[in-house]
């Protein structure tokens, strides 16, 4: 294409580190277009399916004669959620990936917080026949964070690990203050699930946008494969970041590192 052009550095002097300089941009502007390109066909991709069998549905029903019965009013909607989900979530992780993430930061007690995160998804996890628990030794743990975009980091794990967790299961929540990590302290959140676990060779790609360790399995999980980007780009906005540990058949665990404000 356009940008497919490399021009030869002949002489080491101003004009060669010009041109070094001009090699450089235009490789630069070629990983951003791939990259552009690569985004664009994974919305087209994620879009396709649900809208098909929207689309579909509605035929059968018409071409049958029939009204819309009230049951595939109902699946029909279940896929509108979905899909505006998913542009929401395309819509957030676009301004993350591009550094332009509006950020609330004000001083924010992370017990409590996540106490009302656990208890948000209890009913969920009840019903599925699993047992939440949230472990926190100290009493409260301070960070500077957006509020909102936290909730949303732990609301992507929890969801998960209700997720990929089955019937008998647990899930364990632990807050630790003041954890030291290469030099600097952290308050550390881990989201513990005795599930279905993840592949060693999966682990690298998790959060990588639409990445699923099983693309049929976990289509029909409802989920819209970026939660986990999601939580990534947001921690990272807060100066953490995430680490993973995994045995597949044993559990996940997800720790969260936070600049710690004490
Ligand atoms: P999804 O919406 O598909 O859950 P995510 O970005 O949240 O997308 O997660 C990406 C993939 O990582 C999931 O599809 C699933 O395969 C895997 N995964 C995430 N959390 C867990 C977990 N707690 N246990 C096992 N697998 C998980």
């Amino acid at each position: 294409g356009d940008l497919d052009v490399k021009v030869p550095v002949q002489t080491k002097d101003e004009y060669g580190k010009v041109i070094q300089t001009f090699n450089d941009m235009t490789l630069r502007l070629r990983e951003a277009e791939d990259a552009r390109r690569r985004l664009v066909a994974d919305v087209a991709h994620e879009l396709r399916t649900p809208l098909s069998i929207m689309q579909l549905k509605l035929e059968n029903a018409q071409h049958a004669g029939q009204q819309v019965p009230p049951e595939m009013l109902l699946q029909l909607h279940d896929e509108v959620i979905r899909l505006s989900l998913l542009v929401e979530d395309l819509h957030v992780l676009s301004l993350a990936e591009a550094g332009r993430l509006s950020m609330d930061l004000k001083p924010l007690d992370l017990t409590t917080h996540l106490e009302r995160m656990v208890e948000d998804v209890k009913y969920e996890a009840e019903e599925k026949g699993l047992d939440v628990r949230l472990n926190s030794k100290t009493s409260p743990v301070k960070v500077m964070a957006d509020a909102r975009r936290i909730a949303q980091v732990f609301i992507n794990l929890l969801t998960n690990a209700i997720r990929y967790t089955p019937a008998g299961g647990k899930i364990s929540v632990e807050i630790e203050d003041q954890v030291v990590d290469r030099g600097s302290i952290y308050a550390r959140v881990s989201v513990t699930d005795t599930g279905i676990g993840i592949p060693e060779e999966d682990v690298a790609h998790l959060f990588d946008r639409f990445y699923r360790v099983e693309e049929a399995r976990s289509r029909h999980t409802g989920g819209t494969g970026l939660g986990l980007s999601i939580a990534h780009h947001f921690v990272k906005a807060h100066g953490g970041f995430i680490r993973v540990q995994s045995k597949p058949n044993e559990g996940t665990t997800f720790t969260v590192y936070l600049p710690s404000c004490n």
